[in-house]
């Protein structure tokens, strides 16, 4: 998992876009971000928040399309 956050936070780094969305997730986790942009989401948020969308994904197998865009959209590459 942290190996997971570290791809998705590099990659933040240089995209705006993705940054917006964990931002967004990480506020609606009851995290704080901060003023000047600096990410400053942790590992709990992210983790909620990969929990629920593999939840939300339950039934769409183990190839399911929607998470390896998720993973892809991040930056992370897990071996299926
Ligand atoms: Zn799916």
């Amino acid at each position: 998992m942290r190996k997971m956050y570290t791809a998705m936070l590099r990659k933040a780094q240089n995209d705006p876009t993705l940054m917006k969305m964990f931002k967004k997730i990480h506020k609606e986790k009851g995290g704080i971000v901060g003023e000047n942009g600096e990410f400053l989401m942790d590992l709990n948020p992210f983790k909620d928040f990969h929990k629920s969308l593999v939840e939300a994904h339950k039934g769409c197998g183990p190839n399911c399309i929607h998470l390896q865009r998720f993973y892809a959209k991040i930056g992370y590459y897990p071996f299926w």
